[in-house]
């Protein structure tokens, strides 16, 4: 099974239309955008991480600085330049915007006589927020691609994401700084942008000794709109850029810190659900669900009913879920999955095997935030070697 391919390792680098923007002028972007109605939602620090939140201005975003990551470690460094998105694997990633942890459905009231009546809150009936996703990793740029397909591409379209994904202007930037625990390039989801990545704006930033500077390409029509505003300060590119761009990204490809092999690996869990390893792995998993809640694309959700203290008014809430509750399985009588190694095992599997079959891709893009995330340090690179090892081991064995 060849890797997925949500985006190409190759940035753009000949792209005739580029344009350059000084970072120091990224402020006249926020403005650009600000003026079109979309709230700037990007990188900040905060709490000793960096976050995604609502921006305010550009001078919130986080210049210069870094991560150092392990399996369940996470700190913050100091840059030696002042690149503004030269970090990864942040405790949220953009589903929290696109795809809310928490979103009412809808309410009922009963009115003095008993009649209930029934408000749906599906966003098309409100406000819809209205994102502009600044600093989207390509990695997180596939991972939307991999909700879209979920949650928009078949009969039913979900009511709180889509308006919100349809409504969202997405400008990517590729990555040139992998984290320790990234593996975009082995799942061919980065760390490049290819000339025809699903976004508004893609963005090569450029650091050097004494300056940073944005390479800029338009992948939409909304896109050039903004790259055409006359209050944006760009300019044609120096010849050097793309090429700089280029080198960059083909060396940030040779600095992954982990690699998922993804041939053949979906037939591995299949054919591996016995192992011993699930075993060995549930020994260390505390099922707490923090592998799914950071994931980018798992999506799965519960919903929950609540009433006031009068029994007059009733709302239904949609909650994120996570299949290591022990409750998300539970059918008539009781959980179908009740202990640890069948809970990673059903997590594991989907995310890497029959997601393939659901819905024509892998479910990984290979952040690695479910290993930095993770309180005891599992990586589900090495979870899925040892499977893979176990399998060709099986094989011998019976040739
Ligand atoms: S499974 Fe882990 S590495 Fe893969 S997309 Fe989810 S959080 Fe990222
Ligand atoms: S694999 Fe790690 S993060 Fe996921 S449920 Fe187990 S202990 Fe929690």
């Amino acid at each position: 099974m060849a890797p997925d391919t949500g985006t190409a390792k190759t940035p753009p680098a000949n792209d005739a239309d580029a344009r350059e923007l000084a970072q120091e002028d990224l402020q006249a972007l926020f403005d650009a955008l600000t003026a079109r109605g979309w709230t700037v939602v990007g990188p900040t620090e905060r709490d000793g991480a960096v976050v995604l939140a609502e921006l305010a201005s550009a001078d919130k975003l986080p210049y210069g600085v870094g991560v150092a990551l392990a399996p369940g470690g996470y700190r913050v460094r100091r840059r030696e330049d002042r690149a503004a998105f030269a970090h990864s694997a942040g405790p949220q990633s953009w589903k929290t915007f696109l795809h809310p942890e928490r979103a009412r459905l809808w309410q009922a009231d009963r009115d003095g006589d008993g009649t209930v009546t029934f408000t749906p809150d599906a966003e098309e009936k409100s406000p819809v927020p209205r994102y502009a996703l600044l600093g989207v990793h390509p990695c997180d740029l596939a991972a939307i691609a991999r909700l879209d397909r979920v949650l928009t591409g078949g009969a039913f379209r979900d009511p709180v994401y889509t308006p919100r994904r349809e409504a969202a202007f997405v400008i990517a930037v590729a990555c040139g700084e992998p984290g320790e625990l990234c593996f975009c390039a082995s799942v061919g989801t980065g760390p490049g942008l290819r000339d025809d990545a699903p976004c508004d704006l893609a963005v090569h930033e450029i650091a050097g000794d004494d300056d940073v500077r944005l390479l800029i390409s338009a992948h939409s029509a909304r896109g050039a709109e903004v790259l055409a505003d006359p209050r944006l300060p760009v300019r044609d590119p120096d010849p050097q850029l793309p090429e700089l761009a280029r080198c960059q990204t083909e060396a940030a490809e040779r600095r992954m810190g982990r690699e998922l092999e993804a041939e053949g690996l979906r037939d591995v869990l299949a054919e591996t659900l016995d192992s011993p390893v699930w075993d060995e792995v549930a020994s260390r998993c505390l099922t707490c669900g923090n592998c799914t809640m950071v994931c980018p694309t798992c999506f799965c959700t519960t919903t929950e009913d609540t009433t006031d203290l009068t029994g007059d008014h009733a709302e239904r809430w949609r909650r994120w879920d996570s299949c290591f509750d022990l409750d998300f399985s539970y059918v008539h009588g009781g959980s179908v999955r009740t202990s640890g190694r069948s809970r990673y095992r059903q997590w594991l599997t989907h995310k890497l095997g029959t997601w393939h079959d659901q819905f024509g891709s892998s479910g990984c893009v290979g952040c690695g935030r479910c290993i930095v995330w993770c309180p005891v340090g599992i990586d589900l690179t090495v979870e899925a070697a040892r499977l893979r090892e176990e399998a060709g081991a099986s094989e011998e064995g019976t040739a």
